[in-house]
């Protein structure tokens, strides 16, 4: 027996990720808004090239999607092109997207009126954890439907969590996302400071790793990307900007004192500015050298 899933997103993690679902247990349709992208992924594995969402989800039981924003995805559900009109009662929409809890909230509240499920599915792992299989993915709304989606999330992740209602795994990608945030921010104005002070930032690197500031940042990161000026284009500044502000959102609606993580959604805002739609979230790093009149060396 073979599950029809449809997945619309070929982006950086997108790719990968739809990759583990070009298996015999499913029959995939995949889509992009860039039909040459939908195309190339076509031609190189078993899967049907849809020319829109509504054709990709026509006939598919799970339809998972993988956009920037929120924003995006809640755009697709409506027209004659739109998932509404291909999606019938009974399905769900698996969503992976690092969206916000709000929007998530009120796209479930749509699809439940023409019986389709919704899950919020965000994931963290990078896009070598996408290609590996190796992802983490939070899940946020009805456990029956998880229950439902587990094949779909199973092919493509590692630890796949139950964290709450729908929109909770939204908030709580958005949060690990704005300690990543911080931990990107800090490492890079304590290594400016102590290079300034004469320390070589591979010594600090190694100190620090070894000791109790460490972090996934200065484990990985900056050895791998910042010291070696590397900076290689895995996933966009302008979606941790997205992400970071909604963890700000996510802390200012439940009333909680935040002035780091409100500070930190300032200081990504800017750094997104300044360098752009296609710099690579490490390089918030150049924008406080920048600042800074010098270089982490
Ligand atoms: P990319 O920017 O690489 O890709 C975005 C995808 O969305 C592309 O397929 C793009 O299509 C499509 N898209 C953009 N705007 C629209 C639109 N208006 N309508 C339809 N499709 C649209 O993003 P990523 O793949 O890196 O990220 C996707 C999600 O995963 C984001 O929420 C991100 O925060 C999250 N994420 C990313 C990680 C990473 O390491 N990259 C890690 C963990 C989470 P087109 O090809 O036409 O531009």
């Amino acid at each position: 027996m073979t599950t029809a899933i449809a997945f619309l997103g070929l982006g950086a993690i997108g790719t990968p990720m739809a990759r583990h679902l070009a298996i015999p247990a499913f029959s995939l349709a995949v889509w992009n808004r860039t039909g040459a992208k939908t195309a190339a992924f076509a031609a190189a594995h078993p899967v049907r090239a849809a020319a829109t969402p509504a054709d990709a989800a026509r006939g598919a039981a799970i339809v998972v999607t993988c956009l920037p924003t929120s924003r995006e995805v809640e755009s697709l559900l409506d027209g004659p092109d739109g998932l509404l009109a291909g999606m019938a009662r009974g399905t769900l929409l698996v969503d992976c997207t690092s969206g916000d809890p709000a929007t998530s909230k009120r796209m479930a509240a749509r699809l439940a009126e023409h019986g389709i499920g919704f899950i919020d599915a965000p994931v963290s792992g990078g896009v070598v954890g996408a290609e590996h299989g190796k992802l983490t993915i939070m899940v946020g709304g009805d456990a029956a439907l998880l229950d439902r989606a587990m094949p779909v999330l199973k092919a493509m992740g590692e630890k796949i969590v139950h964290c709450g209602a729908v929109g909770a795994g939204d908030a709580l990608k958005a949060v690990n996302n704005a300690l990543l945030a911080v931990h990107i921010w800090s490492a890079a104005e304590g290594l400016l400071a102590l290079s300034r002070a004469g320390v070589k930032p591979a010594v600090a690197l190694d100190v620090i790793n070894a000791s109790s500031g460490r972090s996934n940042s200065s484990m990985n990161l900056f050895p791998e990307r910042v010291l070696t000026r590397a900076f290689p284009r895995t996933f966009r500044l302008a979606l941790l900007d997205k992400d970071v502000g909604i963890a700000a959102q996510v802390a200012r609606d439940e009333k909680v004192p935040s002035p780091l993580i409100q500070l930190t959604a300032e200081l990504f805002r800017a750094a997104h500015g300044a360098l752009g739609e296609e710099a690579d979230h490490v390089e918030a790093v150049k924008y406080l050298e920048q600042m800074a009149g010098g270089e982490i060396q």
